[in-house]
């Protein structure tokens, strides 16, 4: 069996879901799991609806309209006016507008969850209908009665032996069966999501539970280049990666991979390949098992918008074991994402991600007990088989504030011009 991913940029309206329709056709018309994710940029959308929703905002039917409207349009462009997929449309509107109604809980996390799966269970029924309109009979199913994780909501963990158990029972695998990306349940029933852009990782955990064949994530891109080519001028395609080299690229922040996607993948030894939507013909990147797989040429990654904060401590102690145990379990409180450390007798620098907006509760919290230097808007660049033309390159776009050399990589903090 294959895996296809398909993200928002590939069915953000009606013709990219025609295109996504005939890739389909002519490369998955049988013994395919779709796996797909929200329209275009309709998880941000559900967001301000968590946002308006859990701070009764008066604009809250606004942004639901907005949502209900995107649908239409592209319903309206698919299927004729009495086609069944209107009412598929409004049970989901109309389960969404009960939880609205009925939800007492407080907790953010949790009420996010309950919002934010929508996007995918509109986008798949919707791909799914437009398939049969097609000719191309399919399997929807809803992926929460699949994958089972814990219940930590917005990065959930995934019960991977349950899961397993589930997956290889229910999917039938000479079928074409299209479900969500993203989206899980825990053993409540609830809702949970496997963190923003996670859908690569649903493809990966399937193609892991069901020895897949391939994997193919079909992206607007050619396949894995040496840098964002929406940072980068000439960028190069890497025709065959290994996966070590794929892991580290998504780790360090390429963020045309989930980073979670390909350990699954390489422990059964999946291949992943990333294809173009736009060129379908073209063979894209594959990603797969071997040791002469490395890119010759240096490869470029940038995390935009990080903070540097660099601490000591107060009393002119040293920064050794117990305070910087004690500083690591405030940044997991906190659920700041660490993306460089580095250490020196007197100060413990570190590069974060405010992804969950808490930076400033970790500041209050510490800024008694700590000296805290802070630095907020700076780029992380990381540069894989750097060499020196590479390392200038990235020098002459600011001020390097602080710089971490190891045998294959060189990382850059940098305040940008
Ligand atoms: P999806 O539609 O599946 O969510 P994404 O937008 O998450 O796709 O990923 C594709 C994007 O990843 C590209 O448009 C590109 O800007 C970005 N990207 C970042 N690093 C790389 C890289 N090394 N190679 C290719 N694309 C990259
Ligand atoms: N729709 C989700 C997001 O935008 C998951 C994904 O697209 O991978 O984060
Ligand atoms: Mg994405």
């Amino acid at each position: 069996m294959k895996i296809f991913k398909f993200g928002g940029a590939s069915v953000k309206d009606a013709e990219s879901i025609k295109n996504v329709a005939s890739i389909i056709k002519s490369e998955g018309a049988s013994d395919t799991l779709v796996v797909v994710s929200a329209m275009g940029k309709m998880t941000n959308a559900f967001e301000e609806v968590v946002d308006a929703y859990y701070n009764k905002e008066e604009n809250l039917p606004d942004k639901l309209n907005f949502i209900e409207e995107y649908h239409n349009n592209i319903m309206e462009a698919l299927f004729a006016k009495d086609d069944e997929i209107y009412k598929d449309v409004a049970i989901l509107f109309g389960e969404l507008g009960w939880f609205l109604a009925r939800n007492t809980s407080q907790r953010f996390n949790y009420v996010y969850d309950q919002i934010i799966c929508f996007g995918e269970l509109l986008s798949t029924k919707i791909i799914s209908a437009y398939l049969t309109k097609i000719g191309l009979e399919n399997i929807w199913f809803d992926v929460r009665n699949y994958i089972k994780t814990d219940s930590n909501y917005r990065d959930a963990k995934v019960d991977w032996s349950l899961t397993e158990e589930i997956i290889t029972n229910k999917v039938d695998a000479t079928k074409i069966n299209i479900t969500q990306g993203f989206i899980a349940a825990n053993d409540t029933e609830n809702t949970t999501t496997l963190g923003r852009e996670g859908s690569d990782y649903t493809a990966g955990i399937f193609a892991y539970c069901l020895n897949a064949e391939s994997v193919t994530i079909w992206k607007d891109v050619p396949g894995v280049l040496n840098a964002d080519p929406r940072v980068f001028e000439n960028t190069t395609l890497l025709n065959q990666i290994s996966y070590e080299e794929a892991i580290e690229m998504a780790f360090y922040g390429a963020s045309v991979i989930h980073p979670k996607t390909l350990q699954p993948l390489e422990r059964k030894e999946v291949p992943l390949l990333v294809r173009s939507f736009v060129n379908p013909k073209e063979p894209g990147t594959k990603i797969s098992k071997g040791s002469n797989l490395e890119p010759l040429i240096p490869c470029f990654i940038v995390k935009k918008d990080q903070i540097l904060v660099s601490i000591s401590a107060l009393d002119f102690s040293f920064m050794v074991e117990n305070n910087i145990s004690y500083i690591f379990q405030k940044l997991h409180d906190y659920q700041l994402k660490v993306n460089l450390i580095q250490n020196s007798a007197i100060s413990f620098s570190v590069c974060i991600d405010n992804k969950f907006k808490k930076f400033d509760s970790f500041y209050n919290d510490l800024k008694n007990e700590f000296k805290l230097e802070v630095q907020k808007g700076i780029d992380l660049f990381t540069v894989r088989h750097f060499d020196d033309e590479a390392v200038e390159s990235i020098e002459e776009k600011g001020t390097s504030l602080l710089t971490q050399v190891n045998k294959e990589t060189i990382q850059i903090v940098l305040q940008a011009n």
